[in-house]
């Protein structure tokens, strides 16, 4: 039975993808700069059996692997390999070696993985009819992220993708467990720049200057008006502002002020939509009282749609992998990830592999200096991708 035959594969692989992980947790590498990750994975894929192995984006790999009637339909698996700048504050066996940088999203967990799920489907292409095509991207961390480049360079075609699938360590799932989640799953997220130019000058004068700090404090107060009282509440809006600069000082009104912040929505009208609204609010604003202001919302990722049917073969496959026990229902998760690219193309399912184990102390979030996951969960990573890949091919 194809199950127990991934299983057994899984098993018997573990302690090599282990390995894999713990050498890349080592050996993190920034954003589009992941040029020894690109050779260690190309060399393991080259080890195991695989030879169509194509370079996309510099620093990232297209493989393919052929089952019974390699035309019949094609499923892609997707990891990402870029890591973040954060300095590690864990002390284990495989603490990052690169002084702050991090794989602090996982992303080592992803791509030792799909390589374990890859070496599973090679082992079993005499059980399936069509063909596995590997994405390993670069740049997931990083505007304008490495699916766009990806995509743009053809990686969906020759051959077409009929779905996609993608996972992502989730630190709320104890290890052991995955997550799904149908239609929306997760936001698209653009950042706010703004600047309001007023005029300095001494405390005690105000109707001498023209004060950015009162200014900013409107702004701030209109902006969530936008989600509050202009957003369709069926439509999830989050906005928030991270940063203010203002450097007067008790007794001096400073010239400008700086503002930086995030918008993250479920809609791609409604977010067009609501950038004009946010440089409108600004600018009117800033204007009734006399200042002047730059203001520029720059585009992230869109949003991520987890097409149903795709999802409903994957919760099977999960459910028959696991057990119905081991399978959660996932709520809207309004952070921003590039695989949402894939997802506005084909037919695509992005999951949540579990990584929690607070026996361990493993409870950190992700993109902290202390994050690790409960590397038993490398087993369940891949081999219920790779099952869920066999599933999506009608195996
Ligand atoms: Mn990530």
């Amino acid at each position: 039975m194809l199950k127990e035959q991934v299983k057994t594969i899984s098993e018997e692989i573990y302690e090599d993808i282990r390995a894999f992980r713990r050498t890349m947790h080592r050996h993190p590498e920034l954003s589009f700069k992941e040029f020894e990750t690109q050779k260690r994975i190309k060399t393991y894929l080259e080890k195991i059996g695989i030879t169509n192995i194509k370079t996309c984006a510099e620093t990232g790999l297209v493989a393919l692997i052929e089952g019974k009637n390699p035309g019949a339909k094609t499923v892609a698996l997707r990891a990402d390999i870029d890591a973040l700048p954060i300095q590690e504050e864990n002390k284990t066996e495989y603490t990052s070696q690169n002084a702050g940088v991090m794989h602090a999203c996982g992303h080592d967990v992803h791509t030792s993985s799909l390589l374990g799920a890859a070496t599973i489907l090679h082992r079993l292409r005499d059980s399936f009819e069509g063909t596995i095509k590997l994405v390993i991207q670069p740049g997931e961390e990083k505007l304008p992220g490495g699916a766009s480049i990806m995509i743009k360079e053809g990686v969906l075609q020759n051959p077409d993708v009929d779905a996609m699938i993608g996972q992502h360590v989730m630190p709320l799932i104890d290890a052991g467990k995955v997550g799904f989640r149908k239609g929306l799953y997760m936001a698209s997220a653009d950042e706010i720049y703004i600047t309001i130019h007023g005029k300095g000058g001494h405390g005690a004068h105000p109707h001498m200057n023209i004060d950015p700090i009162a200014i900013s404090a409107q702004v701030i107060t209109a902006l969530q008006q936008i989600v509050s009282r202009t957003a369709k509440p069926a439509i999830p809006s989050v906005l928030s502002i991270g940063k203010i600069i203002g450097l007067g000082a008790t007794n001096i009104i400073p010239d400008k002020v700086e503002m930086e912040g995030t918008f993250r929505t479920f809609n791609e009208e409604w977010r067009m939509e609501a950038h004009d609204k946010i440089v409108h609010v600004v600018k009117t604003i800033t204007a009734a009282f006399g200042a002047t202001c730059d203001v520029e919302v720059r585009k992230g990722y869109p949003f991520l749609y987890n097409n149903e049917e795709k999802t409903e073969t994957a919760y099977q496959a999960a459910v028959d992998y696991l057990g119905a026990e081991n399978v959660e229902d996932l709520e809207i998760w309004p952070a921003g990830e590039d695989f949402a690219y894939y997802s506005q193309e084909v037919p695509s399912c992005f999951y949540r592999l579990g990584i929690r184990n607070e026996a361990k102390g493993i409870t950190s979030m992700l993109h902290t200096p202390t994050f690790d996951i409960d590397e038993s969960a490398l087993k369940i990573g891949c081999g219920l991708m790779a099952y869920t890949a066999l599933r999506e091919l009608g195996a």
